[in-house]
C-alpha cells in the first residue's frame, strides 16, 4: 500500500485516532507495542513488534532520555519498520522489531533492570529477539540473557557472534562495487576518489578494504586520535569535516551520522555515488531521495546497503561461524544491483525500489505461508 493509501485509510477508520497508540501502530500496520514498567528497578520500557510474518522479529535495545514518551513509542515504532524492511531486503527469514528503554543510562542503568527488562522480552516467548543498540552493550545483553534465551550479539566467549562491524563493513564496500558497475560499467575501485565520514568500528574496516583495493581514501572523524592513527595505517587523508562535502570526489561513504544527505549537502556533493553504513542518511525520504536522483547521483539504500550486521547475528541461530556470514554477507552485492536496476527500468528512486523489494517479499512469503496447512 501507499503512504498516501495509508494515510486515507486512516483517515477514513472512524475506530482509531491518528496519534493514539493504536492509531500509529495502525498507520504502518504493527503488530504489537508492549509496554513495560518495573517500579523497583525504574524500568520503563517499549518493545516494538512491527512484522513476524518472516520470522521472529528482532531488532537491538535502545536506552534514550527521550523527552517524552510520545518520543519513545514513535523511536521503537519508526525503528521496528526499519528492521522488517532491513530483514526482508536481505532475505532473511526475521521479522522487525525494536525495544527502548527510557532513561539516562548512566544514571538508571543496573544489573536489576536489565534481568526484568530481560523477563519482559521472555514473556513474549521468542516472537522478539533482542540484541545491542545504542547505550546498551555486550554486558548488558549477558545480564538480559540470564533471564531470556531470546538474545543475540553475545560476546564469542559466551558462544555469541561478537563484533559484527566487519560483516557490515564488507557489505558496505560490495554495495560499493555494485554502485561502481552500475555507474562505470566496472566494479573495480582502483584509482576512485572515496570520503569516508566516521572511521569507528565499520569506517575503519571500510578504510582497509578501500585501501587494499587501491582507492585514494579520505577520512573525516571527530575522535583526532583515531583520525591520527587510521590515517597512519591505510594511507589515508584527513580532510575537515566541514570541507568534506566540497571534495571533488567519486563516491561519498556516511558512516557516522543519520540525515547528513539534506538540502544543504545535496548541494554540495560533487560525488557519483552515496553508499555507507550509517543508519537513516536521506534526512527526509521522499525530498532528498527524489533530489539526489534527480542531480544523477546514484544512492545506495542504507539499509539494504548495511545488513550485514544483522545477516551476522542471523548466523548464530544455526551455530554462528564467521566465514559463513561473509559468505550470505556476498548477497547483499546482487541485492543493491538489483534495486538499481528496479529503479532504472520504473524510473523511480532507489529508496523507493528498496522498500518495493522488501514489501514484495513480505507479502509473498506470507501467502506462501498462508497456503497449506
Ligand atoms: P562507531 O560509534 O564505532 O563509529 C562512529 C564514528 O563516527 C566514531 O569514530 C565517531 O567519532 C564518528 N563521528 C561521530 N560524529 C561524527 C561527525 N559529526 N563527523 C565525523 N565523524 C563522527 O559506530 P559504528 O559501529 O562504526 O557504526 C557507524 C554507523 O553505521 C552508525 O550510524 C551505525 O548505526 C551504522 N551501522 C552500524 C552497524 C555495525 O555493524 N556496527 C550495522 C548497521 C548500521
Amino acid at each position: 500500500m501507499t503512504k498516501t493509501a495509508q494515510i486515507t485509510e486512516i483517515k477514513n477508520d472512524t475506530s482509531v485516532e491518528a496519534n493514539s497508540v493504536l492509531g500509529q501502530m495502525f498507520k504502518y500496520n504493527h503488530e504489537q507495542v508492549l509496554f513495560c514498567n518495573d517500579k523497583d528497578t525504574g524500568l520503563k520500557a517499549i518493545i516494538a513488534i512491527h512484522n513476524t510474518v518472516l520470522g521472529p522479529a528482532l531488532g537491538g535495545t535502545r536506552m534514550w532520555n527521550y523527552a517524552s514518551e510520545a518520543d519513545a513509542l514513535k523511536d521503537a515504532l519508526r525503528l521496528s519498520r526499519g528492521m522488517s524492511y532491513k530483514a526482508a531486503a536481505a532475505g532473511l527469514n526475521l521479522g522487525g522489531g525494536k525495544a527502548v528503554i527510557i532513561g539516562d543510562a548512566s544514571k538508571i542503568k543496573s544489573e536489576a533492570l536489565l534481568r526484568r527488562f530481560g523477563k519482559f522480552v521472555n514473556s513474549l516467548g521468542g516472537k522478539y529477539i533482542t540484541a545491542e543498540d545504542v547505550a546498551i552493550t555486550t554486558k548488558d545483553i549477558e545480564y538480559i540473557s540470564m533471564e531470556t534465551k531470546h538474545v543475540t550479539g553475545l560476546s564469542t566467549l559466551l558462544g555469541g557472534s561478537g563484533d559484527p562491524s566487519p560483516v557490515t563493513a564488507y557489505g558496505v564496500y560490495i554495495s560499493m562495487q555494485a554502485a561502481a558497475f552500475e555507474k562505470w560499467g566496472n566494479k573495480d575501485l582502483k584509482g576512485k576518489k572515496v570520503a569516508v565520514q566516521g572511521i569507528g568500528n565499520v569506517g575503519e574496516h571500510l578504510v582497509k578494504y578501500l585501501a587494499e583495493a587501491g582507492a585514494k581514501v579520505w577520512v573525516a572523524d571527530i575522535n583526532e586520535e583515531r583520525l591520527n592513527r587510521v590515517a597512519k595505517t591505510y594511507g589515508a587523508e584527513i580532510v575537515d569535516g566541514n570541507k568534506l562535502y566540497d571534495l571533488d570526489m567519486d563516491i561519498y561513504a556516511p558512516c557516522a551520522l543519520g540525515a547528513t544527505v539534506n538540502d544543504e549537502t545535496i548541494g554540495r556533493l560533487k560525488c557519483t555515488i552515496i553508499c555507507g553504513s550509517a543508519n537513516n542518511q536521506l534526512e527526509e525520504e521522499t525530498i532528498h531521495g527524489v533530489n539526489v536522483m534527480k542531480k544523477g547521483i546514484l544512492y545506495a539504500p542504507d539499509f539494504v546497503v548495511n545488513a550485514g550486521g544483522l545477516i551476522n547475528v542471523y548466523n548464530e541461530f544455526s551455530g554462528y561461524n564467521r566465514e559463513r556470514a561473509m559468505k550470505q554477507a556476498e548477497g547483499i552485492y546482487d541485492n543493491v544491483y538489483k534495486i538499481f536496476q528496479i529503479s532504472k527500468e520504473q524510473n523511480i528512486p532507489t529508496y523507493v525500489a528498496a522498500n518495493q523489494l522488501a514489501e514484495t517479499r513480505i507479502n509473498q512469503i506470507g501467502k506462501v505461508k498462508l497456503s497449506f496447512k
